[in-house]
């Protein structure tokens, strides 16, 4: 079968290459992928930036049918529709996995990086970890909902915002602008959207942010104690330090700024404001397989929609080419049901 693997050079691109895959264990399924989207963190592995890992299938935010399963798996059978997530499986057994934070599993697997992933016609998976995609969710959206959807739902829900309050997203990129989704649809909150991009927050307004802000050469947390007083919670999305900053100045005391995105560097946090003003700050990651099986279902119901195009498997290069030049809206998603 024809798979992306990382090259020996970790140059940052793949060789489409014919790989033979071993047979299942009791525990796993093999599932024909339909549909995989290229995501940063792809670009990374390819790069060896998380460290080198030479002839690793790449593809984390894979859609496919299941096509067999080992003897003990009850949690999926053959003709099921399920993802390939990043977080591709726990240990199952320590505090983390135990305590609905399997995320942070320090044995976590992780798909295309520390195990084969699903930018390939078929991938293995951990049974109890594949999460079924609902029967009236188009694939294509789905793959994004595995890694973009679900980390900003996960955000969302770590912000703790409650209906009629303010939320603060900073970046309205790819992850920012499904943030917005969430932030409306589902959480029922007042979104202020903030980038450097005029076009991004455009597209924010047609997606439902109440205001955006361009923050380019003004300081986003000063308007935004202006206009309504401080936000009740703020997502960071950017890839931008600037941008934690402002979020933690864009904030009423209470708050919460959860950290999504990840830029090298540090954030400044004034003590004064953490501890006078009850700041809270969260780091937060990807989702657990409830996080995943949720946002499906919403996703499902029309409560986001992703911006998806598919392409070819032999364009992943290009992609990558076209995602390092900042060209692509939305996500590129490989196509291989064709
Ligand atoms: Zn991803
Ligand atoms: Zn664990």
């Amino acid at each position: 079968m024809k798979a992306a693997v990382v090259r020996s050079n970790s140059d940052g691109y793949v060789d489409i290459k014919d790989v033979k895959l071993r047979d299942i264990k009791a525990n796993e399924a093999l599932v024909k992928v339909e549909y995989c989207g290229l995501c940063h963190t792809d670009l990374h592995v390819a790069n060896g930036d998380f460290g080198e890992v030479p002839g690793r299938i790449i593809g984390h935010e894979g859609v496919g049918i299941v096509t067999e399963v080992g003897d003990s798996v009850t949690s999926i059978k053959p003709g099921d529709r399920v993802s390939i997530a990043w977080f591709f499986k726990g240990c199952g057994h320590c505090e983390y996995c135990l305590t609905g934070r399997e995320t942070l599993c320090r044995d976590v697997e992780n798909a295309g990086y520390n195990v084969d992933g699903a930018m390939a016609e078929e991938v293995i998976v951990d049974a109890d970890y594949a999460v079924k995609v609902p029967d009236n969710l188009d694939p294509v959206a789905a793959s994004s909902i595995t890694c973009a959807g679900v980390t900003t739902y996960k955000a969302l829900k770590v912000a703790n915002i409650h209906p009629g309050e303010w939320i603060s997203i900073y970046g309205a990129g790819g992850l920012g602008n499904l943030a917005i989704q969430w932030a409306k649809n589902v959480f029922k909150a007042h979104v202020i959207a903030i980038d450097i991009n005029d076009d991004k927050l455009e597209a924010a307004k047609k997606v439902g942010a109440d205001l955006t802000f361009n923050s380019k050469e003004a300081d986003s947390g000063k308007w935004i104690q202006e206009q309504v007083g401080g936000a009740h919670a703020s997502v960071v999305t950017a890839v931008s330090q600037i941008a934690f900053d402002q979020a933690v100045d864009s904030v009423r005391a209470g708050a919460r700024v959860v950290a999504v995105g990840l830029p090298k560097g540090k954030m400044e946090l004034s003590i004064v404001k953490v501890v006078l003003d009850g700041i809270q700050v969260a780091g937060s990651l990807v989702g657990t397989r409830q996080d995943l099986a949720e946002a499906f279902q919403l996703t499902a119901e029309g409560s986001v929609k992703p911006i998806v195009a598919t392409r070819k498997l032999d364009e992943v290069n290009d992609i990558i080419d076209e995602m390092k030049a900042g060209k692509i809206e939305g996500r590129m998603v490989v196509d291989f049901t064709k």
